[in-house]
């Protein structure tokens, strides 16, 4: 396995050096949206601490991470009247991983829907922007 890569893209987002839209930060762990979303309020969680992904990463960030998808995803369900939730995590390249920070997708779902393919669509700010804010608030009020 490879080193973890402090350029990968989001460790760039982690730094405040590209810009996202962030649904929650904790000390620990941090949320955002995925600008190509496979379903609408489809969403990344990640540990601030480097992790290429589950196979380098500490057990306690791991547990923490887990923590935090059941949270959004509870607030996900109800905030975008979701039928379901599909999370997904990716390791390594024969694992599907493109992005060598560990995160956790969160995909809200609704029932019938399928999901987008992978990386197909870029969503528009404003509708993203939206959807942060919306899912930000039901996580905050949980
Ligand atoms: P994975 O590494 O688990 O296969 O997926 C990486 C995910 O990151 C994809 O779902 C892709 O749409 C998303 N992604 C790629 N580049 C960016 C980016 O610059 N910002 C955000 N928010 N998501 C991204």
């Amino acid at each position: 396995m490879h080193a973890y890569d402090p350029n990968n893209i989001f460790a760039k987002i982690l730094r405040g050096e590209l810009p996202c839209y962030k649904v929650y930060e904790d000390d620990r762990a941090f949320a955002f949206l995925d600008i190509m979303p496979r379903a609408p309020g489809h969403t990344l969680v990640l540990p601030k601490a480097p992790a290429r992904n589950i196979l380098d990463c500490p057990a306690d960030d791991l547990a923490h991470v887990a923590k935090v998808t059941q949270k959004i995803a509870q607030a996900a369900m109800k905030v975008f009247a979701a039928d379901g939730i599909t999370v997904q995590q990716f390791n390594e390249g024969a694992g599907g991983q493109v992005v060598f920070h560990l995160h956790v997708h969160i995909i809200p779902r609704k029932a019938g829907v399928m999901m987008k393919p992978p990386a197909s669509e870029k969503e528009k700010p404003d509708v993203l922007a939206e959807l942060a804010k919306k899912l930000a608030a039901a996580i905050a009020a949980s």
